[in-house]
């Protein structure tokens, strides 16, 4: 990819190569890169180191014991509520503080030229800050709640087969690590079926609303979306799985997306890079909308003929599949 492409004239920064894709289904195989690839995900601070050691946290500190879950009472239901309530504001709001308020990195490794939206009538409050802030807190949090209650209802009682490390240490590690990849799987398919025109304008626009993201864009979604979003959960259901399973799927759900939205590829204190935050695979999505449905663990978009690497040329082959879209 070179700077003349004129694609890079479209954003403030872009990352100086394609935008890469699990190396894990590439032909022929690199283990090389596959060791990289999982190694920058679980070796440094990411979203998925992120959301474990919060799920760690919960687990020890301040899950309810399973045996109170087995009827519904509002004791448990409400710490459940609050857990999500309180690590989505802790992560969004420290992150919007760093990056928009305190401004700590300026505009090292933003995406966008723009700041976020104020005085436009497009957004709740007619400001894009407090629209996704509601959208998030009241419509996903709850969603998402609910769906946790009944899954965690039904796992301490027993309807559904749960496993414990001491017996099943292996099973627990795989499935683990197999957690990101159905929720990829999960969403590249609920995303397209939210981009049908119908579905589009009356739900999932919500979330378009916001061309240039931040923090808390991330689930900042409808609740029909919400609806649907969601029910990635419910694999727990029917996968045997451990409270830990359930609470690192949950984080990773309503975490890792405030960081993909963050709306800059590095966070930098002090100089130096202290984390990975944004995501320019999703980035792409916003300003584009018709290419990169799903995430880059698992390569859907370039398997079905929506993969935007960032480059101009796959900036024109989106516009024209775009059009071809709506005008059928
Ligand atoms: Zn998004
Ligand atoms: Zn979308």
């Amino acid at each position: 990819m070179t700077a003349t492409d004129p694609e890079s004239d479209r954003w403030h920064y872009r990352p100086d190569h394609l935008v890469p894709l699990n190396p894990l289904f590439s032909w022929p195989p690199s283990p090389r890169a596959v060791w990289n690839w999982y190694r920058g995900a679980w070796l440094q601070i990411t979203s998925l180191t992120l959301c474990m050691v919060m799920a760690l946290v919960v687990y020890f500190a301040v899950l309810p014991p399973l045996e109170s879950m087995q009827s519904f009472a509002f004791g448990w239901m409400f710490r459940i509520w609050l857990i999500n309530m309180v690590a989505q504001t802790l992560v969004a709001g420290t992150l919007h503080w760093w990056l928009y308020i305190r401004k700590g990195q300026d505009m090292k490794t933003k995406f966008d030229r723009r700041d976020l939206t104020r005085n436009n009538g497009v957004f709740t409050f007619n400001n894009q800050v407090y629209d996704n802030i509601f959208w998030t807190l009241g419509s996903a949090m709850t969603v998402a709640t609910v769906y946790q209650w009944i899954i965690w209802w039904a796992m301490a009682n027993g309807f559904v087969a749960t496993v414990t490390f001491a017996e099943n240490p292996i099973w627990c590690f795989v499935w683990m690590a197999f957690i990101p990849m159905w929720s990829g799987l999960h969403f590249y398919w609920v995303h397209r079926l939210s981009h049908h025109p119908k579905l589009y304008k009356y739900v999932h626009a919500v979330h378009h609303r916001n061309v240039n993201v931040g923090p808390w864009s991330g689930i900042s979604n409808h609740w029909y979306e919400n609806i649907l979003y969601f029910t990635t959960y419910f694999i727990h259901l029917i996968v045997p799985s451990h409270p830990l399973h359930l609470l690192f799927h949950n984080m990773f759900q309503q975490v890792s997306p405030i960081l993909s939205h963050s709306g800059f590829e590095k966070l930098i204190v002090k100089e130096s890079e202290a984390a990975r935050s944004g995501d320019f695979f999703h980035q792409l999505h916003h300003r584009y909308f018709e290419c990169n449905y799903g995430t880059s663990e698992i390569p859907f978009d370039r398997w079905f003929g929506t993969y935007h690497d960032g480059t101009a040329e796959a900036t024109t082959r989106t516009r024209a599949f775009k059009k071809q879209m709506y005008t059928k």
